[in-house]
C-alpha cells in the first residue's frame, strides 16, 4: 500500500489474491523463501505516454496512453486496450494483475498485459477515433510486437478501433502479422472471437450448474451491461432456453419480464455495435420492456437465478449482492473483470451462492485470442466448429482446475480459491525455473 498509493483497484485485486496465495504458499515449501508473490505484484515494465491528435474543429487535444506490461512469465505479454474516461494507472495495473492469472488458467502460452487510454470514443466522429488511434500506435508500436506483446479490445475497444490501429501499426513497421487480436475475419480475424467471453462465461457457468444437476432452461438471469460480453452471454442463453431478465448500460436498465426475444436482441446488438445508442432505446421500440433510469439490473422488480455481471469493475456492491439473494441466486458468473466488490463475494459466499470469480469465468475471450495467434502463425482460418470446440474444452478445463485447487473439505467448490491457486502454480514454476526474473 506504501508502494502504490492511490491505486485502490490494484490494491483491491492483489488483496484478494494474496489472502488465499499466502497461505497456499505457507503450505508449500516449494513456493518459499524466493520472494514470489512480492515479484509477481511488479509489473515488469509500465510504459506511459502522450497522445495527441486533432479534432474535427482542428483543435489539438491531448491524452494519456498506457501499456502495463505485467508478466511474461509463460508466454508473450498478452491483454486488451480499454478507452474510457476512468482509465487510470491503477484500474490498468488491476486488469493486468487479473490477466496473468487469467491467462494462465487457458492452458495457452499467454504472459499478462493490459493498456489503454482515458479517452472516451463515445460521440467522437470516425475520424477523430481514427486519428487518436493513429497517434496512440504511434508510440505503442515500438513496445510491441507477435513475439513480445499482442494487445486485443476491452472496454471502448472495438473492431472499429482493432482496425485502425492495426492499420497504423502495419504502416510503422512494414509488416502484416498478428500484433493485435480482434481483428475483422476479413484480415487475419479469428471466428467465434466476437462470442467468446459471453460465450465462455455460460460455458463455465454450464459447468458450475451441472455440478448441482441443474440447467439453464427457464431460469431467470440478470445480465448487467449491453456490450460485447453481455450481448453474446445473452444469446447463449436463449439457445439454452433461459430467460434474460435484464440487460443495462451506464444510464439504466432494461427489464423484459418474460425475458429478452431473439428481436430484442437483434435490436440491441444492432443498437448498440452500429447506431452506438443507449438501452432506453430498447423500450422505446418494444412496449413488453421497461427501462429504468439510473438503476442497476439487480433491481429487476423479480426472482433471479443467475446474475451475470457484464459491464465493468465494482458494478455489483454489497447491497445488490444482498438484494440477489434475496431474490433467490443461486449462481453468479462475472463476465466483466472484477465487477463484484469484495464484500459483495464475501455476501455470496456466506449465503452458498455459487460464485465464479472473471479470471476463470471470462477467459474465454482471451483463448480464442490465443487461438487467433495460432491461426495467425500458421497462416491458416480453422472453421467455426473447430474453434468453438476448443473454446468449450478450454472453458471446461478451466473448471476442472477450478475444482482441482477449490474443492473444500465438505465437497463444495470455492472458485475464487481454485482459479487463483491454479493460476498462481502455473506462473510461480515458470518464474522458478527462469531464475531471479
Ligand atoms: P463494451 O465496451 O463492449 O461494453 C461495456 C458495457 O458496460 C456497455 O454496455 C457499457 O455501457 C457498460 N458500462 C460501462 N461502464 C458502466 C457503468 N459504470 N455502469 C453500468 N454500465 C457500464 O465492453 P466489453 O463487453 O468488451 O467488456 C465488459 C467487461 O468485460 C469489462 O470489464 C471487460 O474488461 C470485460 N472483459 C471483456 C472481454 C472481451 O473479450 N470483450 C474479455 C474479458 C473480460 P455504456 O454504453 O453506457 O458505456
Amino acid at each position: 500500500e506504501k508502494k502504490n498509493p492511490n491505486e485502490s483497484e490494484f490494491l483491491q485485486s492483489v488483496r484478494e489474491v494474496a489472502e488465499i496465495v499466502i497461505p497456499f504458499i505457507e503450505e508449500n515449501p516449494k513456493y518459499k523463501g524466493s520472494n514470489i508473490l512480492h515479484r509477481m505484484v511488479e509489473p515488469e515494465r509500465v510504459i506511459m505516454f502522450r497522445v495527441p491528435w486533432v479534432d474535427t474543429d482542428g483543435r489539438i487535444q491531448v491524452n494519456r496512453g498506457y501499456r502495463v506490461q505485467f508478466s511474461s512469465s509463460i508466454g508473450p505479454y498478452k491483454g486488451g486496450l480499454r478507452f474510457h474516461p476512468t482509465v487510470n494507472l491503477s484500474v490498468l495495473k488491476f486488469l493486468g494483475f487479473e490477466q496473468i492469472f487469467k491467462n494462465a488458467l487457458t492452458t495457452l502460452p499467454l504472459g499478462g498485459a493490459k493498456g489503454g487510454s482515458d479517452f472516451d470514443p463515445k460521440e467522437k466522429t470516425n475520424g477523430e477515433v481514427m486519428r487518436f488511434c493513429q497517434s496512440f500506435m504511434t508510440e505503442l508500436h515500438r513496445h510491441i510486437s507477435k513475439y513480445t506483446d499482442i494487445p486485443a479490445g476491452d472496454i471502448g475497444v472495438g473492431k472499429r478501433e482493432i482496425g485502425y490501429l492495426f492499420g497504423q501499426y502495419k504502416r510503422l513497421e512494414n509488416e502484416f502479422t498478428g500484433v493485435l487480436t480482434g481483428k475483422d475475419l476479413n484480415w487475419g480475424g479469428s471466428l467465434i472471437r466476437p462470442e467468446a467471453t459471453g460465450y465462455g462465461t455460460v460455458y463455465f457457468l454450464i459447468e458450475m450448474l451441472n455440478t448441482a444437476n441443474d440447467s439453464f432452461k427457464d431460469k431467470r438471469v440478470a445480465i448487467s451491461g449491453s456490450g460485447n460480453v453481455a450481448q453474446y452471454a445473452a444469446e447463449k442463453i436463449l439457445e439454452l432456453e433461459g430467460k434474460v431478465v435484464t440487460v443495462s448500460d451506464s444510464s439504466g436498465y432494461i427489464y423484459a419480464s418474460d425475458g429478452l426475444t431473439k428481436d430484442h436482441l437483434a435490436f440491441m446488438m444492432e443498437l448498440k455495435n452500429e447506431a452506438r445508442g443507449r438501452v432506453s432505446e430498447m423500450a422505446d421500440k418494444f412496449e413488453e420492456l421497461t427501462f429504468y433510469e439510473g438503476e442497476a439490473s439487480w433491481n429487476a422488480p423479480c426472482d433471479i437465478d443467475v446474475a451475470i455481471p457484464c459491464a465493468t469493475q465494482n458494478e455489483l456492491t454489497e447491497e445488490d449482492a444482498k438484494k440477489l439473494i434475496e431474490k433467490g441466486v443461486t449462481y453468479v458468473g462475472e463476465g466483466a473483470n472484477m465487477p463484484c466488490t469484495t464484500e459483495a463475494v464475501y455476501q455470496f459466499q456466506d449465503h452458498k451462492v455459487l460464485f465464479a470469480p472473471g479470471k476463470a469465468a471470462n477467459a474465454g475471450g482471451v483463448a480464442a485470442s490465443g487461438l487467433e495467434m495460432a491461426q495467425n502463425a500458421l497462416r491458416l482460418s480453422w472453421e467455426r466448429e473447430k474453434v468453438e470446440e476448443k473454446l468449450l474444452y478450454i472453458m471446461k478445463n478451466i473448471h476442472s482446475q477450478c475444482v482441482r485447487y477449490g474443492k473444500t473439505e465438505s465437497g463444495e467448490v470455492d472458485y475464487v480459491k481454485g482459479a487463483n491457486i491454479a493460476g498462481f502454480v502455473k506462473v510461480a514454476d515458470a518464474m522458478l525455473d527462469q531464475g531471479a526474473v
